[in-house]
């Protein structure tokens, strides 16, 4: 019988899933926050994924419910969870990919290497952490922050002043030490419910003005201890944290040759999308068949290099057809993926995979293919 996958949100990473859906045999349903995301997409639904009756009526006609995004609150996964439907990841996983200070006090549990951090109730506090920290420290909003908002570095406590002043009473920041990074890496693994693993090779991710700008795979110039490190670091929080589906694990590599954990996304990321192209199995195919509890495919890279750019929207509304036609025209080795989104300068509207022998080439033709979306 064919499985219906309902995911709940329809950005990108939804739309990425239609053709490995189609491709897999699985019968992929959408619930789209609105008609205009709706329009991008295959077979969906409209509605507010905070509202328990309407995700409750999409949830009704499918046999498994998975993500586009994080923020499905927690009483409407519970609910779900209660009714009996299959939901993966589960609302015991997904709290920790919502919650920063949860997911920090989770992996200290798990002994997982990671910066100093404290959970922060006022500026005083703040303060106390900078002054133990060597005068700095990274301020963060436990909830809702995506592509560097609600992240601030501080050297004094009344720096987050705004942020406290809009803090419900018990709630707190997160402050962690300013880690000095050579690189941030990635590692992805996806986990079935039934426990099966498997984990992607580790990759560099670049990121410009916080928003991740390019990704190559697999990193280069990791030491084996590196890659072995963070595959067992990315098996050990999908075990420790019951993760089902796919998996990004965002890593800081440090000066003194530490890994340590920055933030964990429970779906496809974007630190994943050169795999659609570069390994046997791309992260939106392997997601669905995590989530629907099938075999799980082969991480294998299919080639020596593969690098991910981000197109990121251009000044101009209406062009982006225009720079679409000339991207493909002049960068036949360049597969080019849009969302369909119009184009707001910095907003992420697609990507370009470019794979090969020759890390220089791959790096230059795809850099070359993005920009023509300038
Ligand atoms: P978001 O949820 O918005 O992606 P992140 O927690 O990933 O936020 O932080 C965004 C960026 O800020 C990171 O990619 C990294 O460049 C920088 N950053 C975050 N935490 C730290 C830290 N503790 N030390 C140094 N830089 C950090």
């Amino acid at each position: 019988m064919t499985v219906r996958i309902g995911v709940i949100g329809g950005g990108q990473l939804a739309r990425m899933m239609i053709a490995p859906a189609v491709e897999l045999g699985l019968d992929l349903r959408v619930l789209a926050e609105d008609e205009g995301m709706a329009a991008q997409l295959a077979a969906t639904a409209v509605g507010d994924y905070r509202d328990l009756d309407t995700v409750r009526a999409f949830a009704a006609d499918v046999d498994v419910i998975t993500f586009d995004h994080e923020h499905v609150p927690q009483d409407v996964l519970r609910a779900l969870v209660a009714d009996g439907v299959q939901v993966h990841p589960g609302p015991d996983a997904l709290q920790y990919a919502q919650d920063k200070l949860v997911m920090r006090a989770r992996l200290a549990e798990l002994g997982v290497p990671q910066p100093e951090w404290a959970a922060v109730c006022d500026a005083a506090e703040l303060q106390a952490f900078i002054d133990e920290n060597g005068g700095a420290a990274v301020v963060k909003t436990p909830r809702g922050g995506y592509d560097g908002k609600g992240v601030r570095v501080v050297r004094a406590g009344s720096e987050a002043e705004d942020w406290f002043s809009t803090l419900s009473d018990g709630d707190a920041l997160l402050a962690e030490e300013l880690v000095s990074f050579t690189r941030e890496l990635a590692q992805q693994v996806a986990r079935r419910p039934s426990g099966d693993i498997v984990a992607y090779p580790l990759v560099e991710t670049v990121q410009r003005d916080g928003v991740c700008a390019e990704v190559i795979a697999p990193a280069p110039g990791t030491t084996d201890r590196h890659v072995l490190v963070a595959e067992r670091i990315g098996r050990q929080i999908a075990e420790g944290l019951g993760v089902t589906g796919m998996l990004a694990v965002e890593l800081f590599e440090t000066d003194d040759e530490r890994i340590l954990v920055n933030e964990l996304a429970m779906r496809p990321h974007n630190s994943g999308h050169w795999s659609q192209e570069g390994a046997v199995t791309g992260q939106f195919e392997q997601h669905l068949r995590a989530v629907a509890d099938l075999p799980l495919g082969s991480t294998r890279p299919r080639a020596p290099w593969s690098v991910m750019v981000n197109i990121l929207g251009g000044p101009t509304e209406g062009a982006l057809e225009d720079r679409f036609t000339q991207a493909l025209a002049e960068h036949p080795e360049a597969k080019v993926h849009t969302y369909g989104k119009a184009p707001r300068p910095g907003r992420k509207v697609g990507h370009v995979n470019v794979t090969g022998d020759d890390l220089d080439d791959v790096v230059y033709t795809a850099r070359a293919a993005a920009d023509e979306f300038l």
